[in-house]
């Protein structure tokens, strides 16, 4: 079978750790890129077409990153922020214990949320049992450029955004910019440095 010319990494489906669902966009990233016949451009690149000439992308549930988002292309990872209801707390104190990062504490009038700690994991609310906390806003963190090998470097935080849509239009808009403008035998990663 031919090479579709990229590889999309995801996480283990069905995680209960999953801040947003991945399977749509992993459908949606793979009709996208097919169509835009990438493995020519790579094939024009490269002979023989190695395995660090493809493009990789990886697409994680959430911060943790499991399929490792910091070292491919393209790194997509889902959050969600938890946002504090007007629900009544019963002070069962399993959010604070749940948070990894620390970024829950006790104040005068209930939780504090310390937002320069929290990662967007969405554990403490997940364990909320009386709905004082709740999913707040989610999306997908977007880094780019990251790679392994001979001259490794983690990729760079790019931004966020909330829609699937959007992470499709920044993969398929630089990848196209990729086919259009990029140089004989020059990888999507050196593309991207330059
Ligand atoms: S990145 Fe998150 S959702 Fe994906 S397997 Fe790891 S813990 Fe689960
Ligand atoms: S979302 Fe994660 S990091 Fe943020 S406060 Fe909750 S448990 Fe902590
Ligand atoms: S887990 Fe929910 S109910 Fe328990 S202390 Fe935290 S906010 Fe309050």
């Amino acid at each position: 079978m031919k090479h579709t010319g990229f590889e999309i990494e995801h996480c283990r489906p069905n995680c209960p750790k999953s801040s947003r669902n991945w399977h749509n966009l992993y459908e949606e990233l793979t009709a996208n890129l097919t169509s835009l016949n990438l493995y020519q451009t790579i094939e024009d690149k490269f002979h023989p077409v190695l395995h660090h000439h493809i493009p990789k992308i990886c697409l994680a549930g959430c911060p943790n990153g499991c399929s490792h988002p910091n070292i491919k292309d393209f790194g997509i990872s889902g959050y969600v922020t938890p946002q504090i209801t007007d629900v009544p707390c019963i002070e069962c104190n399993k959010c604070v214990l749940s948070c990894q990062e620390m970024a829950i504490t006790w104040g005068p009038s209930g939780i504090v949320i310390d937002q320069t700690r929290c990662l967007s994991c969405g554990d403490c609310q997940r364990v909320c049992p009386s709905g004082t906390l709740t999913a707040g806003e989610s999306g997908w963190t977007l880094r780019l450029g990251g790679r392994v090998g001979r001259h490794p470097q983690f990729a760079k935080l790019v931004g966020q955004v909330q829609t699937d849509e959007e992470v499709l239009t920044w993969v398929s808009d630089t990848i196209t910019r990729y086919i259009e403008n990029g140089q004989p035998q020059e990888r999507l990663t050196h593309f991207l440095e330059r």
